[in-house]
């Protein structure tokens, strides 16, 4: 972090800042210009709060040349996180492909769903029991009776579950799910994230629809920072000016977030572009973009769908996609030296 200082700095306050800084284990590095005294902080910066700096009387600016997450940042944990599932891994080479209903509706379509997207290779089952929906008369999700239903889908075909939180009461509930998913709608509900960071199962972070990089990244730094590292990443699309997709999806997070982190990285197409349509392309682009794997919506009918029907794929379109999209990943994992 670089303090830049106004001219002429009082004495006394510059003393009491470095004491200060010096307390905290940074070191500083001064150097003093025609105009300016610039201080260098070297050391752990991360707890630092640049703004507070900042509002000093003697400071003129503050640039942080080192990432505010820690335990997120590569240059601090450069080996990839690899997370276990079941029988199964996220991160490493693989491809994870999670698919299922946008909302668990019936014992019928779930198990139907289940057992195509397994028989066409998806590795993990997704589908929501709590629904955050725009509107409050739209269906809200099937609550704890969801859950039972993915919970008899993962016993019939023993595809491990995804499915989303929406507050930290839902958490008991969650013991049969193996990972938690965190809405786009919720990447910020900082008490969540730490509850999430106190247990150990895997939680996916969806990117706030309006989130930076770095502010995803420190959603997954507030669940580090409890203890949990099975963090995984999913990229979802964020909202532009374009309206013909329902988000835009940012690919470069794929790339960008591997050199930035350590974690799996996940794309969603269903959500980014609300088109079933575009869900083959934008899936394949993303695997060859390096994700390490897929979140995809799946129904059995998706015209009769409760919930993101326009966006579903039918379990024959999964098909033919699912393996696109492996033969995909072994192409990308025989380009790599
Ligand atoms: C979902 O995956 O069911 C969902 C609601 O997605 P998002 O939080 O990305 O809108
Ligand atoms: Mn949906």
């Amino acid at each position: 972090m670089i303090v830049v200082l106004k001219q002429n700095p009082n004495q006394t306050q510059l003393d009491y800042l470095i004491n200060w800084l010096e307390g905290k284990n940074i070191s500083i590095h001064t150097s003093v210009g025609d105009s300016h005294m610039i201080l260098g902080l070297v050391g752990d910066t991360s707890k630092l709060d640049a703004d507070l700096i900042s509002a000093l009387d003697i400071v003129e600016s503050v640039k942080r040349v080192q990432e505010p997450y820690k335990n997120a940042n590569r240059k601090f944990h450069p080996e990839e996180t690899i997370i276990k599932v079941g029988d199964t891994q996220i991160g490493g080479g693989t491809l994870t492909l999670m698919a299922g209903p946008c909302s668990v509706e019936t014992e019928e379509q779930m198990i139907a769903v289940a057992k195509a997207v397994k028989a066409s290779g998806a590795t993990m089952l997704r589908g929501g029991a709590f629904k955050p929906r725009t509107s409050p008369y739209a269906f809200q999700g099937l609550g704890a009776e969801g859950l039972r239903l993915l919970k008899l889908a993962k016993q019939e075909t023993g595809l491990p579950i995804v499915t989303e939180i929406m507050e930290i009461s839902q958490l008991p509930l969650f013991d049969d799910v193996d990972v938690i998913q965190v809405g786009t709608r919720n990447m910020q509900n900082f008490n969540l994230l730490k509850e999430l960071g106190a247990q150990k199962k895997p939680v996916m972070i969806k990117r706030g629809m309006s989130a930076t990089y770095e502010e995803w990244l420190m959603s997954a730094e507030y669940v580090m920072s409890q203890g949990n590292e099975n963090v995984i990443l999913c990229e979802r699309g964020i909202r532009t000016y374009e309206s013909y997709t329902r988000n835009t999806l940012d690919l470069s997070a794929i790339p960008v977030l591997k050199h930035l982190s350590h974690f799996p990285v996940i794309v969603d197409p269903s959500h980014a572009t609300g088109k079933s349509s575009l869900v083959p392309p934008m899936a394949m682009a993303a695997v060859g973009g390096g994700a390490d794997g897929l979140i995809i919506e799946v129904h059995n009918d998706p015209a009769k769908a409760w919930c993101d029907g326009p966006q579903s794929l039918n379990p024959v379109q999964f098909d033919k996609l699912s393996r696109k999209l492996i033969a995909m990943k072994d192409f990308m994992n025989s380009l790599e030296d």
